[in-house]
């Protein structure tokens, strides 16, 4: 019988019983969502290390930042644009002319125009009414059609919003040009099941040319969401480097692409052995660190210590992992501990060419446990000491903040 390699040997059909054929043009949003994470800001020529590397490694579409936002952003717009990259450039766009105008002097060949949609965005927020919000989407989208753009439409908090409202502006903007539609779960709160029935809602109402998802990661559901969309037909998922976002983020990069290689066999094109380049890459530049336990990039993610799993490893990888570490670009990692058995001494001996009988193993296994077990969590304590000082406050700090406003010349007012 011959063994199966990886997880996807026992999903042969997935990918065609759930009939995803067409070719995933993966949006990424790092440089425009993942910089609005709370306290991250990209320079322009860090924009440009990653738009190219996420270029390089095949992703479609990357998102490179709204230029109307300072001089700063714009210019980080035209240097990822002009940079030569075989990645579509897009930038974004609010339904206003000068944001369109913005996004044109940019040079990124695509723009999503975006605006909200649910009622409490609309009458907390924007304070328009649907009917101008209609008007200024039309107005815009032909703006950016007439600039010869590919234009992707996209309302925040789509799934929030009245349907009738989401069908009639959705299939408006599609006649007026849109090339894409995007709908965005902005506070994370659908599920797999709930999101199946809107999505197949929204195709029945509005008939997408090209439907694309934005799903945020509130309860930790945003790479399942995502998922389900491409399932429902969603074929320019948005997706962020680690995860990266507003709060809790969006659908991470690194699990969509691998969920859909490995366990439904679609082939996306992505050269998925340098994710974790990618990964650590953005970890740095953003300064937001890779969750330890995260799926395929974190720390601990190939890391084995407990005795019955490196035993299992060192005998077959499949025993405990569902794919290998290369296929990231991660190495696997055997910790010795206090939960290491005999089968990961013997491997660590081997590496100076030595063995050892029985009562030396166990001697050393004693020791190994001992030590581990008195060690002191004294590094561990001032690391989190660090690491929660840092985010519990991020950005300025109000000593910072006072001193400026006295700077600005803001006063009391005095009678
Ligand atoms: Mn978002």
């Amino acid at each position: 019988m011959a063994e199966p390699r990886l997880v996807e040997d026992y999903h042969p059909a997935t990918a065609r019983e759930r009939a995803i054929s067409e070719p995933i043009v993966f949006w990424d949003e790092t440089l425009r969502d993942g910089e609005q994470t709370p306290g991250v800001h990209f320079s322009p020529e860090e924009k440009l290390r990653v738009a190219t590397l996420l270029s390089e490694i095949g992703v479609s579409v990357v998102n490179a930042g709204i230029p109307v936002v300072s001089e700063e952003e714009a210019r980080a717009v035209r240097l990822v644009a002009s940079a030569g990259l075989k990645a579509d450039i897009l930038a974004a766009a609010r339904t206003v002319p000068a944001d369109v105008d913005a996004v044109i002097r940019s040079g990124a060949s695509h723009i999503a125009i975006f605006v909200a949609a649910s009622n409490v965005h609309l009458r907390y927020k924007l304070r328009m009414s649907p009917e101008e919000v209609r008007a200024a989407s039309l107005k815009t989208v032909r703006q950016a059609k007439d600039a010869g753009l590919h234009v992707a439409f996209v309302t925040e908090d789509t799934v929030r919003a009245p349907f009738d409202f989401v069908e009639r502006l959705y299939r408006d903007v599609q006649d007026a040009g849109a090339d894409r539609l995007v709908v965005a779960d902005t506070v994370g709160i659908m599920t797999p099941l709930t999101f199946r029935w809107y999505l197949k809602e929204f195709q029945r109402r509005v008939a997408p040319k090209d439907l694309s998802v934005h799903c945020h990661n509130d309860f930790g559901l945003a790479a399942a969401n995502t998922l389900t969309a491409i399932e429902c037909g969603a074929r320019a998922p948005h997706v962020c480097v680690n995860g990266l976002g507003e709060r809790a983020g969006n659908a991470s990069l690194e699990e969509v692409v691998l969920e859909l290689e490995a366990l439904y066999g679609v082939r996306t094109g992505v050269r998925t052995e340098r994710l974790l380049e990618l990964s650590r890459l953005v970890e740095e530049l953003s300064g937001i660190p890779v969750q330890a336990n995260k799926a395929l990039v974190g720390y601990n993610a190939f890391s084995h210590e407990a005795g019955i799993h490196t035993h299992g490893i060192l005998a077959n990888t499949l025993t405990y992992e569902p794919l290998q570490p290369e296929r990231v670009g991660a190495r696997r990692q055997m910790i010795l501990g206090k939960h290491t058995g005999k089968a990961a001494v013997v491997e660590k001996l081997k590496e100076r060419g030595l063995t050892a009988s029985d009562p030396l193993l166990l001697a050393l296994l004693q020791r190994i446990k001992t030590s581990t077990e008195a060690r002191t969590k004294d590094d561990l304590r001032r690391f989190l000491e660090e690491y929660r000082h840092l985010f519990e406050r991020p950005g300025l700090s109000d000593e910072e903040f006072w001193t400026m406003v006295e700077a600005v010349g803001i006063g009391a007012v005095t009678s």
